[in-house]
């Protein structure tokens, strides 16, 4: 599918949820028939839509992923699932003390 469809189709929907029971953030228990289907990268980032690197995550995941994807990353499975990690605020201090 590459970078031509952006959106994933019906089709890769339902791959996506026969492969996750839940959000893929770690620990996020909102199931994924509720979720949307996210770009493991991001799409700005030169990210495609292929089956393989679609996840679902939820509204609240997506879009706080989209707001801040230094906060997150992602780690790949043995069985071809993709996990959300957040590791939080980076150098939260940091520009408290910059001039
Ligand atoms: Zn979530």
């Amino acid at each position: 599918m590459g970078r031509a469809v952006r959106l994933a189709t019906p089709a890769q929907r339902r791959a996506v949820l026969a492969r996750y029971a839940t959000c893929y953030r770690e620990g996020c228990p909102i199931p994924a028939d509720m979720a949307e289907i996210d770009h493991v990268q991001g799409w700005a980032e030169g990210g495609t839509t292929d089956l393989d690197l679609l996840a679902p995550a939820c509204t609240w995941h997506n879009r706080d992923k989209a707001t801040h994807p230094d906060r997150y990353r992602t780690r790949r499975n043995h069985d071809g699932t993709w996990t959300l990690l957040y590791h939080g605020k980076r150098n939260r201090f940091a520009g408290r003390f910059r001039r």
